[in-house]
């Protein structure tokens, strides 16, 4: 092991989604975006294939086309499209394009007519979220040119798609009322002659609470990874992260010791400091600073003083801590190490985070 590495459990992936599989009737699409949450995009979507996802959900079309590049021919849908993009890459691609607006109908159009192909596409409406879709009130507008150029050959309306603000709060009423809006938005379509293949809704909250937002496909990003997006575990998912690092130097300070810039810690009594070569700049959030907790030597301790941007340090007391010993940030928490959901809570953000930038060049990535 390197000074610091992210270990990523491909076989957790896997069961993680056959588990989601198995708790539906809808496909799964694996959202592998921004790197597979820190996971590993590749890798991850691989696995996710492997335990029975069937289709692929990125935010970029350029992550789509990189997926494409390593010879996954799955389906794969991009979702952050926006005008003056490279469109012919991703529809040379094979790559399912979210549109919302009349503006890049027309350029998903040209760029289907640029490579010679039926441009692939999911009309997104916003039910609620108030961020990417089509509003109600410019839905018909969408559809109806969106029918037309259907009915001429140049696009293909793979699915009609929304996606929920608050299903992490089980009985939050805009799930109803999102959902309720959906399902208009459906017969709408409907009546434009848009019936697609594909009507999805449901992120990871929503897989795991809400089956009656599965409709034909669901689409879980955290839960692939074995994480909730409600924080603890959920029966069936592991988490698929640990990270670990070993310990650059420990050594013994006499009390009143100021810790890490601007002493924010400063040492009780004489004790050893352990200091770890990982920072902020590897993902370590600087949140966390006397707060987030690791195992070392066999114990929980929290980080000591401020977190710096290549290293931070622990006090680990009269414990028989060496320069070399391992330590582990965040892991499932089965041997008792915290968990992404405790460095979330410790650094004030969400589990999601945490593992989404953890990680740098300088961190190894290392699959089991
Ligand atoms: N669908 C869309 C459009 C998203 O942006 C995301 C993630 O942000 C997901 C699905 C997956 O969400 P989650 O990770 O909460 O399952």
């Amino acid at each position: 092991m390197w000074q610091a590495e992210v270990r990523v459990d491909l076989d957790a992936i896997r069961a993680n989604v056959a588990h989601l599989v198995a708790g539906t009737t809808a496909e799964v699409m694996a959202v592998v975006k921004s790197d597979g949450y820190g996971h590993g995009m590749v890798a991850s979507a691989r696995a996710a294939l492997d335990g029975g996802a069937t289709w692929l959900g990125v935010a970029s079309p350029a992550e789509a086309i990189t997926l494409r590049e390593s010879g996954l021919t799955t389906p794969i849908l991009a979702w952050l499209v926006g005008p003056g993009l490279p469109l012919h890459e991703a529809v040379a691609a094979d790559v399912d394009l979210s549109v919302a607006t009349l503006g890049l109908l027309d350029e998903v159009i040209a760029a289907g007519e640029h490579t010679g192909r039926v441009a692939r596409v999911h009309l997104k409406i916003d039910t609620g979220m108030t961020r990417g879709g089509a509003t109600l009130a410019d839905w018909p507008v969408l559809l109806e040119a969106a029918a037309k150029a259907q009915s001429d050959d140049l696009i293909d309306v793979v699915g009609v798609w929304s996606h929920l603000a608050c299903a992490d709060a089980p009985g939050d009423a805009s799930v109803d009322a999102q959902l309720a809006v959906f399902h208009e938005a459906l017969e709408m379509a409907d009546r434009f002659g848009i019936r697609p293949r594909f009507r999805h809704l449901a992120n990871s909250a929503a897989a795991l609470t809400r089956p009656d937002t599965h409709f034909d496909l669901i689409r879980p990003g955290l839960a692939i990874y074995g994480l909730s997006p409600m924080g603890g575990r959920v029966e069936g998912l592991r988490p698929a992260m640990t990270a670990r690092a070993r310990v650059m130097l420990a050594k013994r300070v006499p009390a009143g010791s100021g810790v890490s810039y601007g002493h924010t810690y400063v040492t009780p009594a004489e004790t050893t400091i352990a200091v770890v070569p990982i920072g902020y700049a590897d993902g370590i959030p600087r949140h966390g600073s006397n707060a987030a907790p690791v195992l070392i030597g066999g114990r929980v301790r929290p980080i000591a003083g401020r977190v710096c941007m290549d290293q931070f340090a622990v006090d680990c007391g009269d414990d028989p801590v060496h320069d070399g010993d391992l330590v582990t940030l965040f892991g499932p928490g089965d041997d008792g190490e915290p968990t992404a959901d405790d460095w979330a809570e410790a650094a004030g953000t969400i589990n999601y985070e945490i593992v989404a930038r953890f990680g740098s060049p300088r961190v190894a990535r290392v699959f089991d």
